[in-house]
């Protein structure tokens, strides 16, 4: 297949160009598209041969389910049982970077929710994607547009790495401004009422929820902790490993000083990468360093990580260290996807 490229800079003055993706989304053909978390490989999410070609291209098993974009939040309530904690959420969130998960309406096909009878709602900010989605009339089934089990691409060329030949058009808009997948909370209910669940973190935290909630928020175990071998989990994107660059990733543990002198010593002898602070670039040999911002600067580790670690395998080192990040605020994100990426292997140093 011969995909595509369309440099995007202004969507309101390049109608045609939007109107000419919009048309291929709504005929059952693929387009990425870029948003402010990373870019998304998108299709009809009521269609189910769409769906199934966003597996095909991506390579992911289609028992992952797809998170459903819509134009405005509002919109959810045709595709999802929605409710007063989804309007909730809705007027603190959206649009932006968090996903609701809802029982689903059968207007979306059992292929795009991977056979599950919910549904994962999201209203993105970013303006291409909200100009793609509002033009195609449709809700557009994207999950990250990367190949299955590489880290997801916050930029267009990223993309075109895993996906040139394998979707209808690309569209670049650019670098993503977050550069972590959304945050994603399921709606349940019991028999006191409506709860949420955090099965994802993201940018927005889990502090963000429970502050615009005034009420606590449950923390899915599998953010934090390695499933057991066939564990039922409650988001099945959870028991895949995700995130992987080639190259093992070992996240290093222990106070700054401990941190630095065990690169530095390691450095001595290993053909190492490291995903190190700015603080440290002076006191480390240059070769193999990726710098993912200062050490308090979390905004920017989320922002470069996954470019980062797409670096790091065409610098065919042995090993990659990182260091662990903290557990709270957007840390809990970070340690979420870097835990992924190096399999669970923690070094105390
Ligand atoms: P991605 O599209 O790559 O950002 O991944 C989407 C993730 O959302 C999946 O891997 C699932 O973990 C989660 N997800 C989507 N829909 C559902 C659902 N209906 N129930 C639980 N988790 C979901
Ligand atoms: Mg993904």
């Amino acid at each position: 297949m011969q995909t595509e490229h369309i440099l995007i800079t202004d969507p309101t003055e390049q109608a045609t160009d939007i109107r000419r993706a919009a048309c291929i989304i709504r005929t059952g053909g693929l387009v990425v598209f870029p948003t402010e978390t990373v870019y998304g490989l998108g299709g009809d999410a009521t269609n189910a041969d769409a769906s199934r070609r966003i597996y095909a291209a991506k390579g992911r098993p289609s028992d992952n389910p797809l998170i459903i974009h819509v134009a405005s939040p509002q919109d959810a309530a045709m595709y999802a049982d929605t409710d007063a904690l989804y309007d909730r959420l809705a007027k603190a969130f959206m649009p932006g970077p968090l996903t609701v998960i809802m029982p689903r309406k059968p207007i979306i096909p059992l292929s795009t929710t991977g056979g599950l009878e919910t549904v994962a709602v999201r209203c993105p900010s970013h303006p291409v994607a909200h100009a793609l989605i509002a033009a195609a009339g449709v809700p557009i089934a994207a999950p990250s547009a990367n190949l299955s089990g590489k880290p997801s691409p916050t930029c267009a060329a990223h993309v075109a790495q895993d996906m040139d030949g394998r979707v209808d058009m690309i569209l670049d808009g650019g670098d993503c401004e977050i550069g972590l997948e959304s945050t994603i909370v399921k709606l349940d209910r019991d028999g006191d009422g409506e709860f949420l669940t955090l099965l994802r973190p993201g940018h927005i935290t889990l502090e963000d929820l429970e502050r615009a909630l005034g009420e606590e928020v449950e923390l899915s175990k599998a953010i934090l902790e390695k499933l057991p071998e066939g564990a039922v989990v409650r988001s099945p994107g959870m028991k895949y490993k995700h995130y992987a660059p080639a190259t093992p990733v070992v996240l290093l543990e222990g106070t700054p000083e401990h941190v630095l002198s065990y690169l530095q010593e390691r450095q001595k002898t290993e053909r190492c990468a490291i995903l190190c602070y700015d603080e440290e670039i002076p006191h480390l040999l240059p070769g193999g360093l990726l710098p993912v911002g200062a050490r308090d600067d979390l905004a920017t580790h989320a922002h470069t990580l996954f470019a980062r670690l797409r670096e790091s395998d065409s610098l065919h080192a042995d090993v990659v260290y990182a260091h662990l990040p903290p557990r709270e605020g957007l840390g809990l994100a970070l340690y979420n996807r870097m835990i992924r990426a190096a399999a669970h292997t923690v070094r105390k140093v």
